[in-house]
């Protein structure tokens, strides 16, 4: 009798503990100063020339009853390649406590933002000054995230947490079969994942602090002509979120967009466009009844060690004279690794999960995932409350599913040369990064 009475008494304590949110906001400007190169497009041959809009770094904290946390961070950028990721994360940890698994930073893939870092490094062959400036704002902006997180820690306040979920239309397949394979275009009957998860952060008294909301989409509208800095319409999408919300921050989160893109494409009307189709699936779902988050921030982060196809020395010898560019310049990348004994075998590629009590679970993984892998979490796991998320922690590369991978074309092959790894990942990188999804849902899902 004793011990029922105790385990109905903890099962009181728990309910109890399971409210009580704080949460946090933090938000800095991080449009580049200067003129710099523009990251996404191989064709673009001089420095940006001004803005449309500001880019920025958003961080969303959150601490429950028991004081565990989660940051989460958006940025307006390509893609943050691992090295300022972990410099980012081991700063954290050192100076507000926070453990990587606890932080998740997310690009949103703009194509007319800045060079980041060594992210997709054999686009340019950067003269000195142009190289100097890019690992200029590299420094500052690790320096900007760090400061960022602590922002958002710093504005930790009572906070009511709820969810629900729109949808937009501009997402298309672009993987175009074709006589000879597929191809970047239009792929209409090609998988795509349309859902707009969002998340929303109101202080006590119901006013609307936060809105963090997602979208599976490159943000490619402008295309390599652009020399103007902007967030594309993620960019727009947030401003527009903001002018609708007055006093709240707007944060894109990139879904598994890796094979999608804007439909259609190629002017700033309409990137401006699908930004406010995007914002108004945002009102859409804030005007209609939310679900309530209840219960605790649970996280776990694990890097799996993904394997490439095999290569060998003599396969990139025989293209560093190559015709194209940038093959010759890849394949000199390669050699090199090879030359200094370090040739790039597998990669350190990070899964995370995130559980916000039983209502929302976020899987955060690295790199520019294919819509498959989204739509295979939602079918093993459920798709209520199921936000999945591409371009996190690390953008190493594309992540084809087996499916992509055998299909080949740009996500599965083509790309590996701009990103200046060895080639295509071996056929188990779906089942690897699946099994490695099952043990960080495991640890959150309890
Ligand atoms: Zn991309």
């Amino acid at each position: 009798m004793s011990r029922i009475l105790l385990a109905g008494f903890l099962l009181t304590l728990e309910a109890l503990a399971a409210t009580g949110f704080k949460a946090g906001v933090g938000r800095i400007v991080i449009t580049p100063r200067k003129p710099i190169y523009l990251s996404g497009y191989a064709n673009r041959n001089r420095p940006s020339e001004g803005a449309v809009h500001d880019l920025w770094a958003k961080a969303l904290a959150i601490e429950d009853s028991r004081g565990s946390r989660l940051v989460l961070v958006t940025t307006d950028l390509i893609g943050l390649p691992r090295h300022i990721s972990e410099t980012v994360a081991a700063r954290v940890q050192k100076q507000y406590g926070l453990d990587r698994a606890r932080l998740v930073l997310n690009s949103s893939h703009t194509h007319t933002g800045p060079l980041v870092g060594q992210n997709l490094s054999i686009l340019f062959d950067l003269g000195p000054e142009d190289a100097a400036r890019v690992q200029e704002y590299s420094l500052d902006l690790t320096g900007k995230l760090v400061a960022v997180v602590g922002a958002a820690l710093a504005d930790l306040s009572p906070a009511e947490l709820s969810y629900g979920h729109g949808q937009a239309p501009f997402a298309m397949n672009r993987r175009e079969p074709g006589p000879n394979g597929v191809r970047i275009g239009v792929n209409p009957s090609g998988p795509s994942d349309k859902d707009v998860p969002v998340l929303r952060v109101t202080a006590p008294g119901g006013a609307i602090r936060a809105i963090l909301f997602g979208y599976g989409c490159h943000n490619t509208t402008l295309t390599g002509e652009f020399y103007k800095i902007s967030g594309d319409y993620a960019g727009f999408a947030q401003i527009e979120v903001e002018k609708a919300q007055p006093g709240a921050t707007a944060l894109f989160m990139m879904l598994c967009g890796g094979d999608q893109n804007p439909n259609p494409r190629s002017r700033l009307d309409l990137a401006e466009a699908h930004g406010a189709t995007l914002a108004a699936a945002v009102s859409r779902v804030l005007s209609q009844p939310m679900k309530r988050i209840e219960g605790p921030v649970r996280t776990a982060f694990r890097i799996v060690e993904l394997g490439f196809a095999p290569h060998t020395r003599e396969k990139f010898e025989a293209r560093v004279n190559d015709g194209n560019v940038f093959v010759a310049r890849h394949a000199k990348a390669m050699l090199k690794a090879y030359d200094e004994g370090r040739p790039m075998r597998r990669y350190p590629y990070p899964v995370q999960a995130v559980a916000l009590g039983k209502q929302v679970t976020l899987v955060a993984l690295g790199g520019e995932v294919v819509v498959d892998y989204a739509l295979r979490v939602k079918k093993r796991y459920g798709s209520e409350g199921m936000i999945v998320a591409g371009y996190s922690n690390d953008v190493m590369a594309y992540v084809p599913s087996l499916r992509v991978l055998k299909e080949g074309g740009y996500e599965a092959v083509d790309s590996t040369t701009y990103y200046g790894v060895p080639g295509p990942w071996a056929e188990d990188v779906e089942e690897k990064i699946f099994t490695a999804i099952g043990q960080v849902m495991e640890r959150v899902k309890r």
